[in-house]
């Protein structure tokens, strides 16, 4: 595996492989701190494309909490090692100035509704750091292909509206979610969980599972409400949301029959970690 940390040597290696072996380029953004969820991207990545590119690159513009930006885990030799284990090709884990230099300036996104709910609506400002990262990346790699996982849902809806904004001739790959035998979301922040609130966890794919299995009994509210009660009888979760929508176009659901396919999203505070997750009710 090829790592470098400039670009300029990035965007050579990358031009390199594209002039010798006409095949597609992958690519696969994270922060590190590397999971089999991530692995589940790059393996697809793999399997779709000649080469295969992972970044590393824990983006302070994306984080709306000072705290969680300073504790974010990190863990560079072993994600090296993992890397290289499934076969990637070239990491990329860029100096922050190589990013944002110094005086850089994001641009302004504009990503209408999409930024107003859930995540957009709990964490001011995530969205546009995404975008900014995920915009400089997709310039620098310039892929074919570029890999998300489902489990940042919202994230995924971001990122194609982007590509088409910026006209990137990049497919978006969507990825689905890698859980833990018990049902946890892999996260790079479950970590973070004590001992104890690590066994509690899965807590949260239960109620979404319970969701799955009895939403046509009820209305989209009522289903909330019931979802709230249970958070409420465990105090060491704190719920932030449980929303309904479409998975078009993540429309807050009202009725069961306005979209056709609609996910179950929730974001809950544990102790001092914040996990997301959700589910496909239909
Ligand atoms: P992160 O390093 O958390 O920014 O994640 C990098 C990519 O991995 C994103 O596209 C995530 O959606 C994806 N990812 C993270 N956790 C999972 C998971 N449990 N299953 C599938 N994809 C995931």
């Amino acid at each position: 595996m090829f790592v470098v940390s400039k670009k300029s040597e990035l965007a050579e290696a990358i031009s390199r492989f594209r002039e010798e072996k006409m095949q597609y380029v992958g690519f696969v953004p994270t922060m590190g701190f590397l999971h089999k969820g991530h692995g589940s991207l790059i393996d697809q990545c793999k399997k779709e494309n000649g080469l295969c590119v992972c970044d590393i690159f824990v983006n302070p513009l994306q984080f709306n909490e000072n705290k969680d930006y300073v504790n974010y885990p990190t863990d560079i030799a072993k994600d090296r090692e993992y890397l290289e284990k499934l076969g990637c090709q070239i990491l990329y884990i860029p100096l922050k100035e190589d990013i944002y230099p110094s005086g850089h300036i994001p641009l302004k996104y504009d990503f209408g509704y999409l930024e107003t709910v859930m995540e957009g609506k709990h964490r001011p400002g995530h969205f546009q750091g995404v975008a900014e990262v995920v915009r400089i990346l997709f310039e620098i790699v310039k892929p074919d292909r570029a890999y998300f996982g489902e489990k940042d849902f919202q994230q995924l809806k971001i990122i194609e509206n982007l590509v088409k904004q910026f006209d990137f001739q990049i497919e978006i790959v969507s990825c689905p979610i890698i859980r833990e035998p018990d049902g946890l979301a892999l996260s790079s922040r479950n970590v973070r969980l004590t001992e104890h609130e690590r066994k509690i966890a899965p807590f949260i794919f239960q109620q979404l599972i319970w969701c799955k299995e009895h939403f046509i009994k009820f209305s989209p509210s009522d289903l909330k409400k019931h979802i709230q009660l249970q958070f409420s009888r465990h105090s060491e979760f704190s719920l932030e949301y449980i929303e309904f929508a479409d998975r078009l176009d993540l429309k807050i659901t009202k009725h069961w029959d306005d979209a056709k396919s609609v996910g179950a999203f929730i974001a809950v505070r544990l102790g001092n970690v914040r996990l997301i997750d959700n589910i496909i009710l239909f």
